[in-house]
C-alpha cells in the first residue's frame, strides 16, 4: 500500500522553493522535516520519510550553492539600495560584513530545503527513492 503523500504528482518548481524557504519539506510541506532543530540534520523527511540526498553524494555542495546565491543575492540587494539611497561608504560596507556573516548562519536550514526542491526538481524520486521513504515509514510506525 502506499502512502497518501507518495500519490500526488510532484509540486511545481516555486512551490517547492518557497516550502524550502520556511523549512519545509519541498516534497509533502512537512513542517521542519529536514532539520530536528535549527542546524541538526536528519537523513529523512519525519513527516513522508523521503531521503533527501537519495544516492547523491554531491549534495551538500548544491546546498552550499543555494547559501552562496541567497548570502551574495542578500548583500548585491544591499548594495544596490544603497547606492540608490545614497548610503555612506562606512556603514555601507559594515552592514554588508554582517550581512556577509550573519546570513549564512541564520539561512543554513533554508538552504537545504531551497535545494531539495531544485534537486527534486531536477531528479524526480525513483520507484526506489519511494519505495525506501515507505520502508522508512513502516520503521518509524
Ligand atoms: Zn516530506
Amino acid at each position: 500500500m502506499t502512502h497518501p503523500l507518495h500519490d500526488h504528482t510532484r509540486p511545481a518548481l516555486p512551490r517547492m522553493i518557497i516550502r524550502g524557504l520556511f523549512r519545509r519539506c519541498a516534497w509533502c510541506g512537512g513542517k521542519g522535516s529536514f532539520f530536528s532543530s535549527w542546524y541538526k540534520k536528519e537523513a529523512q523527511c519525519q513527516t513522508c520519510g523521503i531521503n533527501w540526498e537519495r544516492g547523491y553524494e554531491g549534495y551538500e555542495l548544491g546546498a552550499a550553492t543555494m547559501g552562496v546565491f541567497m548570502t551574495f543575492g542578500s548583500i548585491i540587494g544591499w548594495m544596490v539600495i544603497s547606492v540608490i539611497f545614497g548610503v555612506a561608504l562606512v556603514p555601507l560596507l559594515v552592514v554588508a560584513g554582517v550581512m556577509a556573516i550573519g546570513i549564512p548562519i541564520i539561512s543554513y536550514p533554508l538552504t537545504y530545503g531551497v535545494w531539495q526542491g531544485v534537486d527534486l526538481f531536477l531528479r524526480p524520486p525513483s520507484p526506489e527513492d519511494i519505495a525506501q521513504a515507505e520502508e522508512w515509514l513502516k520503521v518509524k510506525s
